[in-house]
């Protein structure tokens, strides 16, 4: 069996991130979830090879990829690292991947009270709908896993927030929850190393149950609608597509595609 996991960082344990900033380089946090997202990895990646897996890929997403100290992850993996890809899971296409698994995913964009809720950006959207359902990078990369990997995903470790909207579209998912939310940047943290010992367990329990896991997608063609946090990213939007964009107001804007695969 091979295996996938996607690691962004908001979702972390231990990460609340600052006020109108997003997790950077030069976040206050960004060293500590670094490292904690190395500690996430390995135990998934440990529960995952306990269960017979024989690859394990990690996928190395948050802002421009390259947040992980490659040393200090479980030797036994392979890496995606980098940025240029057309689509998202890159270089994954071809590997016969079981299932996929998500570390450090975050609350979607119209989170109210979500840690570091964001869509795709912290400084572009305020919600993305497809088909007229608010979805968040859970969903997307979901989606993208059936329609590129044709793999289900088994299991994400996120705030309480997160993981009840993956719950909603995935019902199948096996789940740790890292932090009880009490605002963007306020939390009830679960001590960092007892989430580890949580997503080594979960991650086996998820892998047992591997026949119960479903694929996520949606009907295409896809109806779009994409409202902006700032109006003049909708402008460009609005101008820039030839076909069929529709100027829902200042903010928003509603096309069709012909494929999800045309967005991500
Ligand atoms: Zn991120």
């Amino acid at each position: 069996m091979n295996f996938a996991i996607a690691c962004d960082l908001e979702g972390l344990a231990g990460v609340v991130g600052f006020p109108k900033e997003g997790l950077g380089t030069t976040s206050k946090q960004y060293e500590f979830a670094k490292k904690q997202a190395v500690r996430e990895i390995n135990a998934a990646a440990a529960g995952l090879f306990d269960s017979n897996a024989d690859k394990v890929y990690v996928w190395d997403n948050h802002n421009g990829s390259l947040n992980l100290d490659y040393m200090e992850l479980d030797k036994r993996v392979d890496i995606v690292a980098g940025v240029g890809a057309k689509h998202r899971w890159p270089g994954l296409y071809d590997k016969n991947i079981d299932a996929a698994l998500l570390l450090g995913y975050h609350p979607k964009a119209d989170t109210y009270g979500g840690i570091l809720s964001h869509t795709c950006s912290s400084v572009t959207y305020q919600y993305l709908k497809i088909n007229g359902k608010s979805m968040g990078e859970i969903e997307i990369d979901a989606v993208s896993a059936c329609r590129l990997l044709n793999a289900p995903v088994i299991f994400a470790a996120s705030d309480d927030k997160a993981i009840s909207q993956a719950k909603e579209s995935l019902p199948w998912i096996k789940s740790v929850i890292t932090k009880e939310a009490l605002g963007r940047n306020l939390a009830v943290l679960k001590h960092p190393l007892r989430v580890v010992d949580e997503i080594n367990e979960t991650v086996k329990n998820a892998v047992e149950h591997l026949e119960d896991m479903q694929l996520y997608d949606v009907e295409d063609p896809v109806e779009v609608e994409m409202r902006f946090l700032r109006l003049e990213d909708a402008e460009k939007v609005y101008k820039s597509k030839t076909k069929n964009v529709e100027l829902i107001d200042a903010f928003t804007v509603r096309f069709t595609a012909q494929s999800f695969l045309e967005l991500y």
